[in-house]
C-alpha cells in the first residue's frame, strides 16, 4: 500500500515537473512582461545604447518585456569591490535581450549569475606546452561564458562596446551568443535549432564561412568578421553574431549565406535598423 502511494506521489511530481512547471514559468514571464517599464530604465537604455533609437516602437516594447523577465530571473554579482548598479544591470540586459528580441527561445537556459568586474580582469590559465610540461600564465580577460550557469563581463568594456555600436565588437553580444551555443552543454558553434533538418544547413553555411575567414586571414586580407573568429567554430559563431548586429550591411554584402542563416536563427533583420 505504502509502495503504491509512493509511486503515485512520484508520478504526480513527474507530471507536475513536465507539464505544470513550464506553464507556471510562462505565466510568470507574461506577468513580468506586462509590468510598466520604469521611465528611469528607459532613460538608461536611451543613454547607453544608441541602436535603441533605430528599433521600431513594437521592437522596443518587446525588448522592454524581455528585459523585465531577464532582470527578474538572473542574478548579478560585482567583483573586485564593484557595487552593481541599476545602470549596469539594465544595460547588460538590454544588449543580451536583443538576441532574443523576436521570441527566439528561452532566456539563456543555463545562465543564472552574471559576474561584473569594473574593468579588464586577470585569471590564471594553465596551458600544456609539451607532453609533460604545464605552464601557468596570468591572462587578461574582458569577458567569458561558462557552460555551468555563469557569465563574466568587464563593465568598462560593456560601456565602450554599447556606445561604439557599428565597430563590429561587442562583449555582451559575444558572451551571450556563447550562452546560446552552450545551451545543449557543448561549445561547438552549433546552438539548439528549431528543426532537425536545420542542422545540416547550419553546418554547411557556417563551415564555408569559417573556412573563408581562415583563408582570408592567412592571406592577410581585410575581413568584415574579426580575425578572432578563426580561433575555432564556437568563437566564429560568437564573432559572426557581433558582426551580424553591428555591421549587418557589410556582412550581408560579403557573406550573404551567413547573413541569411543568422537572420533566420535570430528571426531578425538588423539591416532594417540602421
Ligand atoms: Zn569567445
Amino acid at each position: 500500500m505504502i509502495e503504491t502511494l509512493t509511486i503515485i506521489i512520484a508520478i504526480a511530481f513527474i507530471i507536475t515537473g513536465i507539464f505544470i512547471h513550464p506553464i507556471l514559468i510562462k505565466k510568470r514571464r507574461r506577468h513580468y512582461k506586462q509590468l510598466p517599464f520604469p521611465i528611469l530604465w528607459n532613460a538608461v537604455i536611451e543613454n547607453n545604447l544608441p541602436i535603441y533609437y533605430c528599433l521600431s516602437k513594437g521592437d522596443r516594447q518587446r525588448l522592454q518585456g524581455h528585459i523585465q523577465v531577464f532582470l527578474a530571473e538572473k542574478q548579478f554579482i560585482g567583483c573586485n569591490g564593484l557595487l552593481v548598479t541599476e545602470e549596469m544591470k539594465i544595460t547588460i540586459a538590454a544588449v543580451a535581450c536583443l538576441l532574443l528580441l523576436n521570441e527566439r527561445g528561452e532566456y539563456f537556459l543555463r545562465l543564472r549569475t552574471i559576474f561584473i568586474y569594473p574593468r579588464t580582469y586577470f585569471v590564471n590559465e594553465i596551458a600544456k606546452t609539451g607532453s609533460y610540461i604545464v605552464e601557468e600564465k596570468r591572462v587578461a580577460r574582458l569577458g567569458e561564458s561558462w557552460t555551468n550557469d555563469q557569465l563574466v563581463l568587464s563593465w568598462e568594456q560593456v560601456q565602450y562596446d554599447t556606445r561604439n555600436w557599428q565597430d563590429g565588437r561587442n562583449i555582451v553580444l559575444h558572451e551571450f551568443a556563447h550562452q546560446l551555443d552552450q545551451e545543449d552543454g557543448e561549445a561547438e558553434g552549433v546552438p539548439i535549432l528549431p528543426r532537425k533538418l536545420d542542422y545540416p544547413i547550419w553546418m554547411q553555411v557556417m563551415t564555408a564561412a569559417y573556412q573563408q575567414l581562415c583563408h582570408d586571414v592567412q592571406r592577410g586580407r581585410k575581413t568584415v568578421i574579426d580575425s578572432y573568429g578563426t580561433t575555432n567554430p564556437a568563437e566564429f559563431f560568437a564573432v559572426a553574431t557581433e558582426t551580424f548586429f553591428e555591421k549587418p550591411h557589410q556582412l550581408q554584402k560579403q557573406h550573404s549565406a551567413l547573413y541569411k542563416l543568422l537572420q533566420s536563427y535570430y528571426q531578425l533583420d538588423p539591416v532594417q535598423w540602421v
